[in-house]
């Protein structure tokens, strides 16, 4: 049996960690188990996670009812193939998706994360267009500061400089971007806002298949809450020149910003949806891309016969076993006076960092509280400084922000907000 110095050191030469270097350069923590909203480590501490894990574990870690679909379906099958087969998991979650998502998404393509999801997305606009006759239509128009996941075509679509479309400049999609959005959250809606986006289409839209972005808040690629306005006159012009409108709610999904989908604020139904993170509730991976009967019912008259797409752990049981429940159990309470709760607190307990020399800024929305240093955070201090205060953070660019399980009890999201400012008022 290794000794823990020894499994540390194996990690940091051999395992290439999220966006890391090799050997690592940055310390990791490692962690012996977690249980409802807390991490413990090898060492014995305990921490509050403020971030269930990337946004994923909204109804905390080992939860019995989500252990206890596992487990049932483990015993049945954990995964078949997709190809020629079908299982209950897979209808009953499709369902319940069809059920929870605006009316007119009907059709459902499960895939294994948000990246694939996007990916999943995009083909499908993209051979749509070409059933339709229009095959010319193969570029996206997105907004910048947006973020859509690590594969090619997904990152094609995050923020140029973020994404650091340079590096990958001969093999990425070329795609259309827009200033983002800046009118914020509760700010007065003006045009303006979005006629560069506007402008972008008249110009470009026969080469176009959709607009792709995360609807009134971007996540990875700032923390940024625009006004929903922006959602709805996106869509409006999406149909005025003959594009689609894919929304990537892998982030956003599942009550995270106060409503079931962050698209709801904008009474908007997208053409293509994009589901993923905390729909297992965290417990593994699994996403969705839904779709409408307009976009999927040239599929078998076009030049294919069938969509292009097909993983290999497509809809995989015990996933969507898992995630079925957990949508019930999200179901299963008011979870919206839940996560008002917590914006409320987030709110109240984080303003004060507003006055620290160190901030830029700070905003709440639904279950996201975030504060917007002046300067990059040093991660290798912030990252440490978070767990000596016994919580489990981690900031990126310029900023600290904390998205916490909706179990989390006040006195445990008290010690989140209050680390934060302790954190920030230090810098
Ligand atoms: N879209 C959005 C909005 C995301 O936040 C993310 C992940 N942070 C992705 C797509 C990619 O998801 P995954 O990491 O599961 O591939």
């Amino acid at each position: 049996m290794q000794s823990l110095q020894q499994l540390l050191d194996f990690d940091r030469l051999h395992i290439w960690h999220p966006y890391a270097s090799m050997p690592n350069l940055l310390p990791v923590f490692p962690v012996d188990s977690a249980q409802g909203v807390y991490i413990r480590l090898m060492d014995g501490q305990s921490l509050i996670d403020g971030i269930s894990s990337w946004w994923t574990c909204i109804h905390g870690y080992n939860h019995p009812r989500l252990n206890q679909a596992a487990h049932a379906q483990i015993e049945r099958m954990s995964h078949i193939m997709f190809g020629g087969l079908t299982h209950r998991p897979a209808v009953e979650l499709a369902e319940k998706l069809i059920a929870l998502t605006p009316e007119a998404l009907q059709q459902v393509f499960f895939c294994d994360s948000g990246s694939v999801a996007v990916e999943v997305a995009m083909k499908m606009a993209v051979q749509y267009w070409h059933n339709c006759g229009l095959p010319q239509k193969q570029r996206f128009l997105t907004i910048r500061n947006g973020y859509h996941g690590d594969t090619f075509a997904a990152m094609s679509a995050c923020d140029p400089v973020n994404g650091m479309h340079h590096l990958f400049r001969n093999i990425l999609p070329q795609q259309y971007f827009a200033e983002a959005p800046q009118i914020s959250f509760d700010q007065d809606w003006q045009d303006q806002d979005i006629a560069g986006f506007e402008a972008l289409l008249a110009e470009n839209h026969d080469q176009i298949a959709a607009a792709i972005f995360e609807p009134v808040v971007q996540n990875a690629g700032g923390m940024r809450f625009y006004h929903p306005e922006y959602v709805r006159k996106a869509k409006a012009l999406s149909e005025k020149y003959n594009v689609l409108l894919i929304l990537d709610e892998i982030a956003t999904g599942f009550g995270r910003t106060g409503k079931m989908f962050a698209c709801e604020h904008a009474t908007v139904c997208p053409d293509i949806l994009c589901v993923g993170k905390a729909l297992t509730g965290g417990f593994m991976s699994l996403a969705a891309t839904l779709t409408t009967h307009k976009i999927s019912e040239g599929f078998a008259a076009g030049e294919a016969g069938v969509f292009m797409h097909g993983p290999t752990f497509m809809a995989n049981p015990l996933a969507c076993a898992v995630s079925l429940e957990n949508l019930r159990l999200l179901e299963s309470y008011d979870w919206q006076s839940t996560v008002r709760a917590i914006e409320s607190q987030l709110k109240d307990e984080l303003e004060p960092c507003r006055s620290l020399a160190a901030v830029k800024d700070v905003r709440v929305l639904g279950a996201i509280g975030v504060v917007e240093l002046q300067a990059p955070v040093n991660m290798r201090v912030i990252q440490s400084r978070f767990v000596e205060e016994g919580v489990w953070l981690r900031p990126f660019g310029r900023l600290i922000y904390t998205m916490p399980p909706y179990i989390i009890q006040p006195s445990e999201l008290k010690a989140i907000t209050s680390a934060i400012h302790k954190i920030a008022a230090q810098i």
